[in-house]
């Protein structure tokens, strides 16, 4: 089977060609800046070098055909692929699992777009441009709200009146669960375990950052919630926040509720903070003595080791701590003040294997502790492809095993 996976955001658009049952990667690239005045272009074909093509591209359409046009550069037309596999961000309550896209599931998919007006938009039009594309191809929906269907309803609901949940749908959904899902099967793997016999928690830091505790293989809690805003500080997000502040500020100040939702989404976080929302960028402010920059690490760390603390007592016992994504895979010395002085929690991170600098999955704990610590590298795409080969081999008809 080939799969060809799009993840399509408001000004890019990521996509990667799997063969099932290999997982063999063909192809993988992501159209960037589209609309702005200096597109790019990177892509990869098998093992080859990572190249880079400056364009021109005035919409999504555009970003499409080069898309085509690369499945044409390594022989391969969209009449040859099994199905399109499509992220879409909030799959509200009616998405428990990946579905196959027709006008029905679509007029659904729209109806959630008030849910994630930041993120959904972007993935229907990619749905619907893949669609006009190749009009007799399977189109499948993945969700990255899916992995936490299962949290209980006590840990969904929030503690407001009722009618506010059943008229707005106001609950916690989670994002991040492809990756999650993802990464908590890589660590089954790695320790040897079915994912079914292990409870996790799992920190995905990228850009976006939320912690899931993962019970018996099923996400149980995580942090973010209504939108992806909840919980962990992330690049320019600001995740757990008294909601009387935004009250507050529409009185004290000139801002609207749009523009406290615009300052919260984009100008919050890292890059309120320190400046740069880029972690590497504050490593090298705090080595040149800034003092913002070792505040935002700061701050950053202790909601990262707070969230460990309450998944750990709610789970009981923990199998491992995973740190994924950008931040989580890369950076070191995150890494170690996150877990500082957990060892009440068998959590001890061995110093130098967590700085061996590595791309592969790897265990970073002292072996005499319980609680394994994990670097996995996610794989988003690669997950979608798994799970749409997975629902079409079954037809659709049984819910995924665990
Ligand atoms: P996204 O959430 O957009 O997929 P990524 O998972 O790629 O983003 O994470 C991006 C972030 O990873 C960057 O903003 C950067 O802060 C961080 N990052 C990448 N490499 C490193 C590194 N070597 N050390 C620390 N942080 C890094």
């Amino acid at each position: 089977m080939k799969i060809l996976v799009i993840n399509a955001g408001s000004s890019s658009i990521k996509y990667a060609l799997f063969k099932f049952p290999s997982k063999k990667c063909l192809l993988k690239g992501s159209v960037e800046k589209i609309g702005e005045k200096q597109s790019y272009h990177y892509y990869q074909v098998k093992n080859k070098p990572l190249e880079k093509q400056k364009l021109k591209l005035e919409n999504p359409t555009q970003a499409f055909k080069i898309i085509i046009e690369m499945l044409k550069k390594i022989k391969l037309s969209l009449s040859q692929l099994d199905a399109m596999a499509h992220r879409v961000v909030h799959g509200g309550e009616y998405f428990q699992q990946p579905t196959i896209i027709n006008p029905k599931t679509l007029e659904q998919l729209r109806k959630l777009i008030p849910l994630a007006p930041l993120h959904n938009p972007a993935n229907i039009l990619g749905i619907e441009m893949a669609i006009k594309l190749a009009p007799t191809l399977k189109q499948v929906a993945v969700f990255d709200t899916a992995f936490h269907y299962s949290l209980p309803p006590y840990i969904a609901r929030y503690p407001i009146p009722d009618n506010w949940y059943k008229q707005h749908n106001i609950r916690r959904y989670g994002f991040h669960g492809i990756s999650h899902f993802y990464v908590a099967k890589q660590a089954a793997k790695r320790l040897n375990k079915p994912l079914k016999k292990l409870n996790l928690i799992s920190l995905h830091l990228g850009n976006g950052a939320s912690a899931c505790a993962i019970q018996q293989g099923v996400s149980i809690d995580t942090s973010m919630g209504f939108t992806p805003q909840e919980g962990l500080m992330m690049g320019t997000r600001g995740g757990d926040l008294d909601s009387s502040i935004y009250p507050y500020l529409t009185e004290k100040t000139h801002l609207s509720i749009n523009d406290i939702n615009r300052i919260l989404n984009h100008e919050s976080g890292l890059k309120a903070i320190a400046g740069s929302n880029d972690m590497r960028d504050i490593h090298q402010l705090i080595k040149k003595g800034d003092k913002k920059a070792k505040l935002a690490f700061e701050m950053y760390c202790y909601r990262i080791k707070k969230y460990i603390g309450a998944y750990y007592a709610i789970l009981g016992q923990v199998d491992a701590l995973i740190f994924t994504g950008g931040i989580g895979e890369n950076d070191a010395k995150l890494r170690d003040k996150c877990c500082y002085h957990l060892e009440h929690l068998n959590i001890s991170i061995h110093p130098k294997k967590n700085q061996t600098i590595s791309s592969e999955n790897r265990s970073i704990h002292h072996n005499h502790y319980k609680t394994a610590v994990l670097v996995i590298k996610t794989d988003e795409e690669l997950e979608i492809a798994s799970q749409t080969v997975e629902f079409l081999s079954l037809n659709g008809k049984n819910r995924r095993e665990y």
